[in-house]
């Protein structure tokens, strides 16, 4: 196996820089998201984490868990527990054996690099109208509810 990753990898089968390459920054995963208590039905908000930075990185990388209870901490171990991530997600498609979207930087070949790019834009959640979530009571996220995010 060898990068971009042919053939398609199973999760357990990647090294820390593999696993880590997979991630393309949409950012999605740190959007707000509430669950239906009947169903278990995940919504995404446009509420993204306060420390989000407006080029979408984590501005407390190294204390996010601390300073974040919730922050989503992807590991092998939880693969089945990962449903709820975005449809575009790598880490979704990959334990449901479905190829990375061409857009994915890992994909990102040179001839198709400038259409990837647009694409790639397209998928980050800052082209996208979203809030901090320290600006809205949480009592109003519901009002937040999007559906960009599947
Ligand atoms: S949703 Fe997936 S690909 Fe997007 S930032 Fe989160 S972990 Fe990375
Ligand atoms: S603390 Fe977690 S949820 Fe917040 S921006 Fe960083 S990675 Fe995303």
């Amino acid at each position: 196996m060898s990068f971009p990753f042919t053939p398609l990898p199973f999760l357990d089968d990647l090294d820390q820089k593999q696993w880590e390459s997979l991630c393309d920054g949409c950012a999605k995963c740190c959007l707000q998201k509430l669950e239906d208590d009947f169903d278990s039905t995940v919504y995404y908000t446009n509420l993204v984490c306060q420390y989000m930075s407006d080029d979408c990185r984590c501005t407390v990388y190294q204390k996010r868990q601390e300073l974040v209870p919730n922050c989503v901490w992807l590991k092998k171990e939880d693969v089945e527990n990962f449903y709820w991530l975005p449809n575009t997600c790598s880490y979704r498609l990959v334990n449901e054996r479905t190829p990375l979207a061409l857009w994915h930087p890992l994909n990102d070949l040179e001839k198709n690099a400038k259409i990837s790019n647009t694409v790639r834009n397209k998928q980050s959640i800052s082209s996208q109208k979203i809030i901090k979530d320290n600006t809205v009571p949480e009592q109003d996220w519901e009002e937040h509810i999007i559906n960009w995010v599947e």
